[in-house]
């Protein structure tokens, strides 16, 4: 078929990261694309329902709460107890402002959104809800996620709700129960219990977060119990029960928990039905998901996913790159360098962890010969001036090339710091030594880099 047959050279449906990452990368190449949108604004679950305002309101609440306990503030007698949609405020300014900013790139861009529930009806053509269609040479599929559902949890009672629904809690709870304790559930947990709410935080599994370092699952187990999170491993549901006035969760095991209210953090479904996938011949996994390949191609080659409907990581971040990578595929780019599989991970609990590379465990399990460097935030002088101390930057490194095979970090900062390590990891040229011989500003927390490079070094013999 000629270009002419088409409207587009690539259709994007759904404007989250992974669709917005698509769109811009093969527009800046000179293709002709449009995206579709059902929400009422662009710029996906990532920034209405999920990543900005969870993260908006963490924000809100560490530095609140680091207010209220300043002791100069309790001093003078203030102790003050936000309400929700006093904490909540700032995140509609936040969305709002991503959604303007985001509404630009594809304005500046001359890439036309259709609002709608987009749906194919062959492998060439989608059909808009007004009924328009669109013939496009290539398509994007970065549809996103929801939470999962199970159809016996009733989650029209007031006190039960999921992770799209958490963020409208009218009034803050005395307790929670958190069923799931994945990224979503410990971040929640974190953050209710830094403003006092009483938190159960139950999970099916028998650690926390077991994709990383032990170490630092220990760390944050510890913490969180300290912080006062009861934390239950190995925990089934049996059935959820909506009272008047609270929520119990019955479990497998016979123990009860009630709690004023209960967000079910429990897995999640790709947004693939009602997409007309019967129509092209593609069929999702039981979890709604699609398969791709290493260019995140589909089935059909020209019919491309990324994001969460594809599954794991499912981070904004991994599908904004995953969009590019698809956009940078259509233009005959394969993907053009992208480090795809180079994820760093950034959970914002408290205290914070990231990580990038390999674990310990997967080191000790393919017989890596590697060596540990470690630093303590507390004998850090930025963290002792902000009163951070509790944290840890641990560098992975071959003991004979001094490669860096890992970093994993907890504490302030985790998040931003994790990024020089990632960029010595990837570099080529530069090793351990890196950190050895470079000047780093003084006070940082980055200067945990040189300390924990000479405490892995010195174990050297
Ligand atoms: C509470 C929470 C906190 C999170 N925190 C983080 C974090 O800190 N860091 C991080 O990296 N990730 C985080 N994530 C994950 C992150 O939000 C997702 O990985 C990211 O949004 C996925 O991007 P996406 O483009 O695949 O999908 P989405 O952002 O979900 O966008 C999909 C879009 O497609 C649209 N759509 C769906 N079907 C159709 C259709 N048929 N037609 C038209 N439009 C359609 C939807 O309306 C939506 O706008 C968090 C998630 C949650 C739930």
């Amino acid at each position: 078929m000629a270009d002419t047959d088409f409207d587009y050279d690539l259709f994007v449906i759904g404007t989250g990261p992974g669709g917005e990452g698509a769109a811009m990368q093969a527009r800046k190449g000179g293709l002709r694309v449009g995206i579709a949108e059902r929400y009422r604004q662009i710029g996906g679950g990532c920034t209405h329902w999920g990543t900005i305002p969870s993260k908006a309101l963490r924000y809100t609440i560490t530095n609140t709460m680091n207010v209220l306990k300043n002791p100069v503030f309790r001093e003078l007698g203030i102790h003050a107890s936000p309400t929700m949609e006093q904490l909540r405020r700032g995140t509609a300014e936040i969305i709002a402002k991503q959604v303007t900013m985001r509404q630009s790139f594809y304005d500046r861009n001359n890439v036309p959104i259709y609002f709608g529930h987009a749906r194919f009806i062959d492998e060439h053509t989608v059909e808009i809800e007004n009924g328009e269609t669109i013939r496009s040479k290539a398509f994007v599929i970065s549809t996103g996620a929801r939470p999962y559902r199970p159809p016996e949890v009733d989650f029209d009672h007031p006190r039960i709700f999921d992770s799209d629904t958490i963020l409208g809690l009218a009034e803050k709870p005395s307790s929670i129960t958190i069923y799931g304790a994945g990224v979503v559930g410990t971040e929640y947990a974190s953050m209710f219990r830094n403003i006092g709410v009483k938190i159960n935080l139950v999970n099916t599994r028998g650690k926390l977060l077991e994709f990383l370092d032990d170490e630092i699952v220990d760390a944050l187990s510890y913490h969180l119990r300290d912080q006062g999170v009861v934390i239950r491993h190995n925990e089934t549901f049996e059935r959820i029960e909506g009272q008047d006035d609270g929520v119990v969760l019955h479990l497998q095991s016979g123990k009860q928990i009630k709690t004023d209210v209960l967000l079910w953090a429990n897995g999640r479904t790709g947004n693939t039905d009602d997409l007309g996938l019967e129509n092209i011949g593609l069929v999702p996994n039981s979890r709604g998901q699609l398969d791709v390949d290493d260019q995140f191609q589909t089935a059909k080659e020209h019919i491309y996913a990324v994001g969460d409907v594809i599954g794991y990581p499912s981070l904004a971040s991994a599908a904004y790159t995953q969009g590019r990578a698809a956009g940078m595929h259509v233009l005959g780019r394969k993907d053009g360098n992208l480090r795809v599989n180079d994820l760093p991970t950034g959970i914002y609990t408290s205290p914070e962890i990231s990580s990038v590379g390999q674990t310990e465990r997967e080191l000790t399990e393919a017989c890596v010969p590697y060596e540990v460097g470690q630093s303590q935030f507390k004998s850090l002088a930025r963290a002792q001036i902000m009163g951070t101390t509790v944290g840890m930057l641990k560098i992975l490194f071959h003991r004979d090339t001094l490669k860096i095979l890992g970093v994993h970090c907890f504490g302030a900062n985790a998040s931003e710091i994790v990024h020089i390590g990632q960029a010595v990891m990837d570099s080529k040229d530069l090793n351990l030594e890196y950190f050895i011989e470079t000047t780093f500003n003084y006070p940082t927390m980055a200067e945990a880099y040189r300390v924990a490079a000479l405490n892995g070094y010195n174990r050297l013999f």
